[in-house]
């Protein structure tokens, strides 16, 4: 099954950081992969911009390696390649110095009437000087965007210094403010769940949901990036974006319409209906942990410490929280959030799990009546399941058992996803915010997080230690257990 492919306007993306990991990684791939679906206009231009003079044909050779590098051999062919490689220009600039700038408004201006914009793959205390030598050498047009990656600040005050930074030169329906999480299929398809079925809204309530879990779960430790990963932690790192936006999706009212500010005002008003954890009760919502050595996948693996080449560090590498979201459709029900690196697997999912029933009209040997569960994958396999009791079959007597009612979108639709930034990409050359964040939600987050960040530290908060490859500190364990619940890798 394929879908139509609609070409968006011409445009031209200027990549500020074009040589970094993220432009290797994941950028250049999904710009290629785009234009091999056809999406991409002849009138589309995109521009690397970075420190090193690498000149016109080495930014090319860079471009070839990444696409060789992170896109699937069967997908790279020659045609392909050669129409990419030709929309390919490439710019010097030390963003913090005015040389090199003069040559990008020529670049630019061979299309004032483009799409035109601006990606900061850089670090975020360079997005203050970018903004202003964009604005000093007049760079910016009425179709001008810019596109700014997380972190978003590291706490409510570097967020919105951030945020002033960038609204000098650019007003807020020009700012994009990527969470990839958000372009994920599966997370789309989450709002096709709720909103354009009619079976599920009505049970998506504290009358018939006991319980939802959110898990982002890595394998992998904190590799490279231990240095930053060490003054950031995975609250700021994961738990401020990722996992509060699939919270907002999962938990907002329904908007009056799939547009960009109808779904932010509704993901707004969860964040802001999340009950404080402060110092009062920080020590039973939260738990804290650090991986210590252990195996995945039969390969040992080394602790945080050693990865990250210090003796001591309370930097939490592991997150579980129990949420409460306090308004008439989530009383009373408890979302419990966990987020680590160096866990059993790679997993990301949202489980919704039901009341049980009222009233059983079975007697005991038909067996437990286990509660319906349904699981949003997003990663590994992005897909749904649905788990509701049947009878087991055969001429016995009525015996229940629970199965799941799987959907794996790469099995139905016989194509594998594309990448989120594939179409968060081509989100911000159309020009559509729905998927990316507004500023109010950034600052609302952060003023959840920031109270339990302080709590951690005025009260010393215990970094409980797990084994690499475990699901994290039998504390997390016991903070569900407390409520009578199970994460789900322990339930039956
Ligand atoms: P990186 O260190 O690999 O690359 C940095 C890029 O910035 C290089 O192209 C370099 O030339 C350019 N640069 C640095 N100083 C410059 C200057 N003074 N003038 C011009 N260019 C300059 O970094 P990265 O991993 O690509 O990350 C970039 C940003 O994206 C960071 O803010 C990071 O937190 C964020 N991010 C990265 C990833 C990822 O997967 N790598 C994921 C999410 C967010």
């Amino acid at each position: 099954m394929s879908s139509r492919t609609i070409q968006v306007s011409p445009f031209d993306l200027v990549v500020f950081g074009g040589t970094g990991d993220l432009a290797a990684r994941k950028l250049l791939p999904a710009l290629y992969q785009r234009d091999r679906a056809g999406q991409l206009p002849d009138e589309g231009r995109i521009i690397g911009v970075a420190r090193k003079a690498l000149g016109h044909d080495g930014y090319l050779k860079f471009v070839r390696k990444s696409l060789h590098d992170h896109v699937k051999s069967v997908e790279v062919d020659e045609e392909a390649l050669t129409r990419f490689l030709a929309r390919i220009d490439f710019c010097a600039v030390d963003v913090t110095g005015e040389s090199g700038w003069p040559e990008l408004a020529e670049i630019l201006a061979a299309g004032v009437e483009r799409v035109r914009a601006f990606y900061y793959a850089v670090s975020p205390d360079l997005f203050a000087t970018i903004s202003t030598h964009i604005q000093q050498f007049n760079l910016v047009t009425p179709k001008s965007r810019v596109v700014v990656e997380k972190p978003l600040g590291t706490d409510g005050e570097s967020a919105r210094a951030v945020n002033a930074a960038i609204s000098c030169v650019f007003s807020e329906h020009q700012v994009f403010r990527i969470d990839h999480y958000l372009g994920k299929e599966t997370v789309q398809n989450l709002m096709a769940l709720r909103f354009a079925n009619r079976m599920f809204e009505p049970l998506w309530n504290s009358m018939h949901i006991d319980h939802i879990q959110i898990t982002v779960a890595e394998e992998l430790g904190v590799g490279e990036r231990g240095g930053y990963y060490d003054g950031s932690g995975a609250m700021r790192d994961m738990v401020q974006n990722h996992i509060l936006q699939l919270l907002c999706l999962t938990a907002m009212e329904p908007p009056d319409a799939f547009q960009a500010d109808s779904v932010r005002d509704e993901k707004l008003k969860v964040l802001k209906s999340l009950r404080r954890i402060d110092e009062r009760n920080a020590e039973q919502c939260t738990i804290r942990g650090q991986y210590r050595n252990g195996s995945v996948g039969g390969q040992p693996t080394q602790s945080y410490l050693q990865d990250i080449g210090q003796d001591e560090s309370d930097t939490e590498t592991f997150v579980a929280i129990r949420a409460e979201i306090a308004n008439w459709r989530w009383a009373g029900v408890p979302f419990f959030l966990r987020t680590g690196k160096r866990l059993g697997n790679r997993t990301s999912e949202i489980v919704v799990n039901f009341r049980p029933i009222s009233h059983s009209i079975f007697d005991h040997t038909a067996g437990r009546i286990s509660q319906n569960r349904l699981i949003i994958r997003l990663q590994p396999d992005e897909g749904m399941t649905l788990e509701v009791m049947i009878k087991d079959p055969g001429p016995g007597g009525m015996r229940l058992r629970r199965i799941p009612l799987d959907m794996s979108f790469v099995e139905t639709f016989g194509v594998s996803n594309p990448d989120a930034y594939e179409r968060l990409l081509m989100d911000v050359i159309r020009g559509n915010q729905t998927l990316f964040m507004r500023h109010d939600e950034v600052a609302a987050a952060w003023r959840w997080i920031d109270p339990i960040i302080a709590a951690w530290h005025n009260t010393s908060q215990r970094v409980h230690h797990y084994a690499g490859g475990s699901w994290g500190p039998s504390a997390s364990v016991a903070l569900i257990e407390r409520d009578g619940r199970t994460w789900l890798e322990d339930s039956d």
